[in-house]
């Protein structure tokens, strides 16, 4: 499926200069996001994935269908303060900004196949970040998988070779 016609491109967003990809009118047509997560979860399937993990928000919207069509878990990645028992952090830098991600200490088990999600993969920090939690917690990065890719911004150089499948690229 040609996925980019469902994809609204918002100009200067959020900030000038910045060419904002914005999936929610691709969430809005039920047949063109089903396609798109039917093949995460065929990827999923290949990887041997037993739990999906994305970080907020947009990682859930698109790695939560995976969890549920495949019966497997879902682990958030979220920002600082918002999981409410014991977690461990990374800080990492965004293609605005900085920030610190966390996950529950208990959400992956050692040697655990997991599956990285999220919408757009752009500098690469977003998921880097969210790669050290899993591998701190002893979970093995079966893949990442994205919506879209800014292949510009060579986001894939700071995923140490692990596997990534993305629907778009811009
Ligand atoms: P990165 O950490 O630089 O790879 O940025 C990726 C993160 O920023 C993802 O979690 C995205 O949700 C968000 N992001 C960056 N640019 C865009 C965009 O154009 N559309 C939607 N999300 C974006």
């Amino acid at each position: 499926m040609d996925y980019k016609q469902y994809i609204t491109v918002v100009q200067d967003w959020p900030k000038e200069g910045i060419q904002f990809k914005d999936i929610t009118t691709l969430m809005d047509n039920g047949p063109a996001y089903k396609s798109a997560v039917d093949e995460i979860v065929a990827y999923a399937k290949e990887k041997n994935a037993e739990i999906v993990v994305g970080p907020e928000a947009r990682g859930f919207i698109v790695g939560c269908p995976v969890s549920y069509a495949l019966e497997i878990g879902f682990a958030p990645v979220r920002k600082e303060g918002k999981l409410p028992r014991d977690v461990i952090k990374v800080e990492y830098g965004l293609e605005y900004g900085k920030d610190v991600l966390t996950i529950h200490k208990d959400a992956i088990k050692p040697g655990q196949r997991v599956l990285i999600t999220d919408d757009l993969l752009a500098t690469g920090g977003t998921i880097e970040a969210t790669v050290k939690l899993v591998e701190q917690l002893g979970g093995v990065v079966v893949g990442c998988a994205f919506l879209i890719e800014l292949s510009y911004l060579n986001g894939r150089d700071k995923l140490n070779g692990h596997d990534v499948l993305t629907l778009m690229k811009y």
